[in-house]
Order: C-alpha cells, then sequence, then structure tokens
C-alpha cells in the first residue's frame, strides 16, 4: 500500500494512494490522526486500513501538496558511505563500521518544498536515498528480525553543503543546514516491495540530465543489518527514520562539480516507491 501525507486546511492527513488517485483516511477515522506516526500506532492493520478507505471519496494525487511523512521523527539517523563507489569517489577508506551521523527536524522538509541553497555556500549537493520508515520498537534487534520492524520505505534527498561538510571530521553542519533535506512523498509499506527493498533502481537528475543512477542492492550494509546495528546503542521507535546512503554520482565528485543551482528542480527517484522532486531556491538573508 502507498501513503502520502498531505496539507489539508489546519494542518495534515494521511492519505492512501492508488494509481492517480488518493483517499484521505484520517477524514473517515481521525483516530488514525494527522501522519503515518498516527496510522502506526492505531494498531489498524493494511486490510483494516483499506476497509477504511472504501468510505472515503478519491482525489487526485496531483491535487495535494506533500507534507512530512513523520511530522517529528524521534531520530532521523542516516548512513553514509554506503556505496563502494561513493566511497571511492569521495576519497574515503571503506568503513569497517556504518558511518551514522543525525539530522536536525528543520533541516528537514517535504517533497515539493524549496530546497534552500544556503548563503554562505555555492556547494549544495543531491544525495539520492532510500529510507526507511520504522514501524514497531526494539533494542538489540538482530539481523533476521529487523525487517519485522519495518513499516515502509520513502525516498529522501540528504541535501549536504559540501565545503561546511568538510570543514572537519564531524558532518553536522554541512548535513543539517535549514530545508536541505527532502523526504516523500509516498510511503509504500514493505509488503509492497521485496524484502529489505533491494533491487530497486534508484536515481537522481536534473531535467533530462540523469546525476546518479544504481541500484539499492549496491549497499554495503543491508537495510536489515543496518537496522540492527543501530539497535545496539539506541532504541528503534515507530516513526524513526534511517537513511542508507547514497549512490555515485554526487555533483562534488564531477569534473567540474556539478553544484545545485537556484530555479533548478532536482528529483530522486527509486523504483516501486516514486518521485521526490524539489525546487532549488537561493536562501535570502534576513
Ligand atoms: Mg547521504
Amino acid at each position: 500500500m502507498k501513503f502520502l501525507v498531505g496539507q489539508i486546511p489546519g494542518g495534515t492527513a494521511v492519505f492512501l494512494v492508488s494509481g492517480d488517485s488518493a483517499i484521505n483516511l484520517t477524514e473517515q477515522d481521525s483516530s488514525l490522526g494527522p501522519d503515518l506516526l498516527g496510522v502506526m500506532t492505531s494498531g489498524k492493520t493494511l486490510d483494516e486500513l483499506q476497509d477504511i478507505s472504501t468510505r472515503g471519496r478519491s482525489v487526485p494525487v496531483a491535487s495535494l501538496k506533500p507534507a512530512l511523512p513523520i511530522a517529528s521523527p524521534g531520530m532521523t539517523i542516516c548512513l553514509g558511505l554506503n556505496y563502494v563507489d561513493h566511497v571511492k569517489e569521495g576519497g574515503y577508506e571503506i568503513p569497517k563500521y556504518p558511518v551514522f551521523f543525525m539530522r536536525t527536524q528543520r533541516s528537514l522538509m517535504p517533497a515539493g518544498a524549496p530546497m534552500m541553497r544556503p548563503a554562505c555556500s555555492e556547494q549544495l549537493d543531491y544525495e539520492a536515498e532510500l529510507m526507511v520508515v520504522i514501524g514497531k520498537a526494539g533494542k538489540h534487534i538482530t539481523p533476521e528480525e529487523a525487517l519485522n520492524h519495518v513499516f515502509g520505505y520513502t525516498i529522501f534527498n540528504d541535501g549536504s553543503v559540501r565545503d561546511f561538510q568538510r570543514k572537519s571530521h564531524q558532518w553536522t553542519s554541512g548535513k543539517n543546514f535549514d530545508a536541505t533535506g527532502a523526504i516523500g512523498p509516498f510511503v509504500v509499506s514493505k509488503d509492497a516491495l521485496p524484502e529489505g527493498a533491494a533491487g530497486l533502481k534508484i536515481e537522481s537528475r536534473v531535467g533530462d540530465e540523469i546525476l546518479q543512477s544504481a541500484t539499492t542492492s549496491d549497499m554495503m550494509w543491508s537495510v536489515a543489518s543496518t537496522i540492527s546495528a543501530v539497535s545496539e546503542f539506541a532504541a528503534l521507535c515507530p516513526g524513526d527514520l534511517i537513511a542508507m546512503g547514497t549512490p555515485p554520482g554526487v555533483g562534488h565528485a564531477k569534473i567540474p562539480p556539478r553544484w545545485l543551482r537556484d530555479g533548478e528542480t532536482i528529483e530522486v527517484e527509486i523504483e516501486g516507491i516514486g518521485i521526490c522532486a524539489n525546487p532549488v531556491v537561493n536562501e535570502v538573508k534576513l
């Protein structure tokens, strides 16, 4: 099943998407709440959600303005250096343990919202990524059990400001500029995708210029092993998000570098999930 959290007057609502149309689930059952965390904690099964949707009226997906699938994730943790050829293009060593970093809430925005090109840097870069939406809490999760904790998958563009990312060995500033990390617009439940979302084509582009093109099977740490590794040190809770790292072809590794420019629209597509498109807009200094 495919979900979209959309903006409605006065808030947000969860829509069930089928083809080009969508049905407002929250309108039919307010216990589902305004975002996917509400749906997950409601205890409703996918079949029950399908039943609820039969009572609603259809609207065109194109008429919906996406919101973040999870309004306030408890944790947004990201993997760096998870595709071998991306490690090499960045001049890094192959890591022996997943390279984790966190993203703040204010660095994130939904698909469709402006991606802010900061006033202090010209080096805004894109990163196409698979994102895992955790649906079930756990700690010390084994790789064998890990996929039981997944609700579904969405798309992430881990927008990065490279000169700031490399100012120190901590990537925090370059990975947390306001409104640079795009999520969505769709979350696809895990049953509708291959196990661990493996083998999906992943691509980023501006217009017809293809910037990255790879498959999620090229990830060094799988979704299952990553969940297991995170849960060794941090409890996972419904609504937590895990970004799985980006394949090769990022802008800083191209010759000459291919930075995002004001007025462009950056798209990330993952097979079976959809397209996350965001216009790039220069920051206006207040
Ligand atoms: Mg990344």
